[in-house]
């Protein structure tokens, strides 16, 4: 597939045209950032680990009917998508207390949230994504109330999907944010679900898998995305506690894995 012009570089990824209308090809840089781009830093191969990842999570929703703008992936850290109309709204699915909304309400962090509490804030960086309600999303005109309820449900569909497989690997799914975007009347989800984007925590030690390590020097960031890497994209074949050997990716694998899934010893 032909990659074109530059259509938008975001902090981490950049899109880019193809020789089709409504193809477009996500790349996944190996830039991480947090803090608003207050902390930044460029970590090898860290673009591939998250691209795997995000392609495992759209196939899986994929075969499970949830509609996203995943098509397929072109090299370890490129995939073509569909081109969506984006809407700029930051929708997170929270299952357990951690991050702003402990550092902004009365939450004790840990503190379970059953039913799981949905979060949207706006997708502006120059007004750094302030929390929204259902009045002001509509009054913004960013969505129609019933485009709101169906991202809503989409939400949460795929905050079950993802919990369930998750857990079989002993992962908690603390907390995770998601994109959607319009392909005609359809919404899709879009952008990306990874490490950067999730809050994941071992279910039995309760340490971050995460960007959160990066965020808050936790250890080695990169050590943890190679680890939780291959813990997720095993999630599926093996169910937690069945006898299984880690899955190695040869260097320059093709199949839009990341090269190096090998878990690596324990910090
Ligand atoms: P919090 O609001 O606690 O900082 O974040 C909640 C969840 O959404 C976390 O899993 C976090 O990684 C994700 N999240 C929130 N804002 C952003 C963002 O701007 N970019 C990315 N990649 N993830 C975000």
């Amino acid at each position: 597939m032909k990659q074109g012009k530059l259509l938008y570089a975001g902090k981490a990824k950049s899109v880019f045209h193809t020789g089709t209308r409504d193809t477009l090809i996500v790349e996944f840089r190996d830039d991480i950032t947090a803090f608003d781009g207050g902390k930044k830093d460029t970590l090898k191969n860290k673009g591939s680990y998250n691209a795997g990842v995000s392609a495992f999570f759209f196939e899986y929703l994929e075969k499970h009917g949830v509609k996203t703008h995943f098509l397929q992936m072109l090299d370890n850290h490129r995939m073509a998508v569909r081109r969506l109309e984006m809407i700029p709204l930051e929708v997170i699915v929270r299952n357990v207390a951690a991050g702003s909304i402990v550092r902004n309400y009365p939450f004790k962090e840990g503190t379970k949230l059953d039913p799981p509490v949905i979060v949207i804030d706006f997708k502006d960086d120059s007004r750094h994504d302030p929390m929204l309600n259902d009045d002001l999303i509509v009054a913004l005109k960013l969505a129609t109330p019933s485009e709101l309820k169906k991202i809503k449900k989409i939400a949460l569909e795929i905050n079950r999907f993802l919990s369930a497989l998750l857990a079989k690997q002993g992962i908690l799914l603390v907390d995770f944010k998601i994109e959607f975007g319009r392909q005609g009347k359809t919404i899709r989800l879009g952008d990306e679900i990874s490490m950067d984007s999730m809050r994941l925590w071992d279910k039995k030690t309760r340490e971050s898998l995460d960007k959160d390590v990066y965020r808050f020097n936790k250890g080695d960031v990169m050590a943890t995305y190679n680890r939780v890497a291959g813990r997720i994209m095993n999630a599926e074949a093996h169910p937690a506690g069945a006898q299984k050997k880690p899955a190695v990716q040869k260097k320059g694998a093709v199949s839009g894995r990341p090269a190096a899934a090998k878990p690596k010893a324990k910090k």
